[in-house]
């Protein structure tokens, strides 16, 4: 491993949405199947590994809403009587420190887990906080994914299904309102958009908006494209949150700094629209992948957006697919 990757592996926390780039950071070139599936186990450790380790850090947003950082995705928690209630469920590893930090949020018990979508770094540690207590609830095509094996072929990678604990046993297709601990929750499902399953989650009294991985705060995103996601559903999905959102409005992204506003939103918006018509414009001129990324259509936005693991080569492919 190569200290760049390493660092930002450590950076930021871990996220199973980055394997195939960090594989092409290390190399400069795309590895054989084979070579990027052993890279990917070996990810795959690495982050259960980096999790194990990682400080988890709460930030208090409104009301009895918090926010956790340091175990894959974002997890928001809403405490109360009726048992605490989290949106996405983190990597296993961190474990003795997500209990640690729940704790200091109050000592009701884990009664409920909202996935936002399948992805191991938002539902891995489905079983053990099932085990806790929690029900779990999600839409119908994120308990499909997490049920069977899936095969996600950005990161040329096979997941198993996930152990019957883990699996929703309460799904959804378009929307859903949730009212526990005296706060209203509304559910969305946005179409395909990042995946097949993605949901957004209200928190409707105090006008709290977590998006999933619809919304990467200032870092490219990744697209899985093999469960149904796209470009063009990630855009419109950003529309929608765009939408729901005004400039009160806090929010929650999948991943990137967990306390965000609608104006940032509106940067990542633009910037997806930018360079899928960039990217577009240079496969409609008959350019191959390889070309494409070496014109460098997202040269304007590296700065800023590239410095996290899916680097602008890796993005770059991602736009190139669905256009
Ligand atoms: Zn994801």
């Amino acid at each position: 491993m190569t200290w760049a990757r390493q660092r930002s592996l450590s950076r930021r926390g871990f996220c199973l949405c980055c394997i195939g780039s960090a594989t092409f950071a290390a190399t400069g070139a795309w590895l054989t199947p084979s070579q990027v599936f052993a890279e990917a186990r070996e990810l795959v450790d690495l982050i259960r590994s980096g999790a194990a380790k990682a400080p988890i850090k709460v930030h208090r947003l409104r009301g009895n809403v918090s926010v956790l950082e340091g175990s894959g995705g974002n997890v928001a928690v809403l405490t109360g009587a009726d048992g605490k209630l989290l949106v996405d469920a983190g990597i296993t590893a961190s474990r003795p420190r997500i209990v640690e930090a729940l704790a200091s949020l109050g000592s009701d018990p884990i009664r409920h887990l909202i996935n936002t979508h399948w992805h191991f770094d938002h539902a891995d540690g489905n079983e053990w906080l099932h085990g806790e207590g929690a029900a779990i609830l999600a839409h119908e095509n994120t308990r499909k994914h997490l049920a069977a094996a899936q095969r996600v072929e950005d990161w040329n990678y096979n997941f198993p299904p996930s152990p019957p604990g883990a699996i929703p046993t309460d799904v959804f297709a378009t929307d859903r309102i949730v009212k526990v601990n005296g706060s209203t929750l509304a559910l969305r499902y946005y179409g395909p958009a990042h995946t097949d399953g993605d949901i957004s989650v209200a928190f409707t009294d105090v006008d709290i908006l977590h998006t999933g991985d619809t919304y990467w705060n200032s870092i490219y995103p990744f697209i899985d494209y093999s469960t149904g996601g796209s470009i063009d559903g990630t855009i419109r999905a950003a529309d929608a949150n765009l939408t729901a959102a005004t400039d009160s409005t806090v929010i929650i992204p999948g991943h990137g700094a967990p306390v965000s506003n609608r104006s940032e939103l509106k940067d990542y918006r633009d910037m997806l629209v930018a360079i899928r018509d960039n990217v577009a414009r240079l496969k409609q001129q008959g350019r191959s992948l390889a070309e494409t990324v070496a014109a460098k259509p997202t040269a304007g936005f590296d700065a800023k957006w590239g410095q996290f693991l899916i680097d602008p080569a890796f993005f770059t492919q991602l736009v190139y697919e669905g256009v």
